[in-house]
C-alpha cells in the first residue's frame, strides 16, 4: 500500500466541498464551513495540517481527485514510499 503525505492549508479553504465529494472518508466540512482532514495534525511552524498515512490505490485515487478538484488548490499530496 502506498504511503502518502497530505498537506492541507485549511486557512485558504473556501468551503466548496469538492474534496468531501471526492474522498468523504478523509474530508468533512466543519462548523465554520471549512474542510477538516481526518486525523491530520496542525504543524505550528507552517500552520498547515499534515497527515501521513498508508492508503489503498483506491483511496489514493480519491485523495488525488480531491486535490485536483479543490478550486483554491490548498491540498497537496505526495507519495513517500
Ligand atoms: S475542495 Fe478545497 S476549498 Fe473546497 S472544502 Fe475542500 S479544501 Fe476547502
Amino acid at each position: 500500500m502506498p504511503k502518502i503525505r497530505v498537506v492541507y492549508n485549511r486557512e485558504g479553504c473556501i468551503g466548496a466541498a469538492a474534496c468531501e465529494l471526492a474522498a468523504p472518508k478523509f474530508w468533512k466540512l466543519g462548523k465554520d464551513n471549512k474542510a477538516d482532514l481526518a486525523q491530520a495534525k496542525l504543524n505550528p511552524e507552517t500552520l498547515k495540517y499534515e497527515l501521513e498515512v498508508e492508503v489503498t490505490e483506491e483511496e489514493l485515487k480519491a485523495l488525488k481527485e480531491s486535490a485536483d478538484s479543490c478550486p483554491v488548490q490548498v491540498i497537496e499530496i505526495s507519495e513517500i514510499s
